[in-house]
């Protein structure tokens, strides 16, 4: 029988990756949430409008068309027709998509789409506050971590502009977005009581999916 997974972690701990070889495996369907919060914040930033102006922004969220197309080697993000695949991963959108992700009427937008994409199970979800809001019935969930120092590495490795940010500076940008994550009111950011913690920090790849390809069999 098909069931739903959820996997949730603070920034780069390898949550991605994994949901989506995982997903593979199993012939499931994965959705990647953060990927959401990101195409909103790029929608509204192209528009000029502030996290802060929660009002204007709630009126234009009915207008806000999100498309994640699965592809081989990672998906498309299409945004009312426009392709952001990139656009939604640069310095910019790093910068601000943790303040969009506070506004309320925002969550609950994305989350209702993304609770509605789960009805049929066989999906492999992740994000942040998925074992714990979004899917807290999922049969199966993970808490993905990492160090912060191999974090901000495979990060990088995922960046287009790798040229224009330091290390350093990565690190900083994760860290200031964990603690945004972890201390908003909505949802923050937080390990689910019964989802099994997965620290990635010496594990390869293939290790990772294979623990959780084990959870999903027994
Ligand atoms: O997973 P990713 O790093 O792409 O997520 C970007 C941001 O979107 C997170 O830092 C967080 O602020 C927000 N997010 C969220 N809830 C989710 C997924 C992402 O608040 N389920």
């Amino acid at each position: 029988d098909r069931i739903n997974i959820a996997i949730d972690g603070p920034a780069g701990a390898g949550k991605s990756t994994i949901a989506r070889r995982v997903a593979e495996r199993l012939s499931y369907v994965y959705v990647d949430t953060g990927a959401m919060y990101r195409a909103a914040t790029w929608y509204f930033g192209q528009r000029g409008i502030e996290p802060e102006d929660e009002e204007k922004l709630l009126q234009m969220l009915p207008d806000l068309v999100i498309e994640l197309i699965p592809e081989p080697d990672g998906q498309r993000v299409v945004i009312n027709g426009q392709d952001a695949t990139d656009e939604i991963r640069s310095i910019k959108v790093n910068a601000k998509v943790s303040r969009y992700a506070q506004v309320e009427g925002l969550r609950s937008r994305l989350v209702a789409l993304q609770r509605q994409m789960a009805l049929r199970k066989g999906v492999v979800m992740d994000g942040r506050d998925i074992g714990t809001t979004v899917l807290p019935d999922a049969e199966v969930k993970v808490f993905m971590t990492a160090s912060v120092e191999e974090r901000a590495r495979r990060r990088f490795n995922e960046m287009k502009e790798q040229d224009q940010i330091t290390m350093e500076q990565l690190i900083q940008d994760m860290a200031r977005r964990d603690r945004l994550d972890q201390e908003r009111k909505i949802s923050p950011l937080r390990q689910a009581e019964d989802a099994v913690l997965l620290d990635t920090t010496n594990l390869n790849l293939e290790e990772v999916v294979n623990v959780i390809i084990s959870m999903c069999r027994s």
